[in-house]
């Protein structure tokens, strides 16, 4: 299984913010979109990415003024990327290594979408049951 048919499947929508846009913003967008982290970016140029961990981070090492601060002061400037031509597999290990729950999925330096650990796991379970329906369907054949 590859990334891109996974992106087919998805869609390729990715929110981003601005570096500038503050913690408070990002903690609205988080809750707004259901979803668990945004890509920072700057005009086409991605120059890091925050998740809701960045934000309780924030807050709990902060001073009550966090939400006003801009998010570059919390988010990972060294942002990890998957390509659409990888597997499945080796994104579910990248993050099992890396401990992250997010890839953003570049092509030719472009976005082109972004994955979580959920859709990952989600399609997984979707190849190992149609692994395990083919097996039965062979052995009751056989
Ligand atoms: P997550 O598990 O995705 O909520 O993120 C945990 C930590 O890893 C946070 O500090 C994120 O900013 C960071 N992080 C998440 N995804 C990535 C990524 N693709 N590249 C680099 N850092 C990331």
């Amino acid at each position: 299984m590859l990334i891109s048919q996974i992106l087919r499947a998805k869609g390729d929508a990715v929110f981003t913010v601005a570096p500038t846009n503050t913690v408070g913003r990002v903690a609205e967008l988080l809750h707004s979109k259901r979803i668990g982290a945004l890509v920072v970016t700057e005009g086409d140029r991605v120059v890091g990415i925050v998740s809701e961990r960045d934000i309780v981070r924030a807050v709990a090492g902060g001073d009550g003024k966090v939400t006003s601060r801009p998010v570059s002061a919390y988010m990972t400037a060294d942002v990890v990327f998957a390509e659409p031509g990888e597997t499945l597999d080796s994104l579910l290990s990248r993050m099992t290594d890396r401990r992250f729950r997010h890839l953003p999925v570049v092509q030719a330096g472009r976005l082109v979408g972004i994955v979580s650990i959920g859709d990952l796991v989600k399609w997984k379970i979707s190849e190992v049951e149609a692994e395990a329906h083919g097996l039965k369907a062979y052995i009751a054949g056989s």
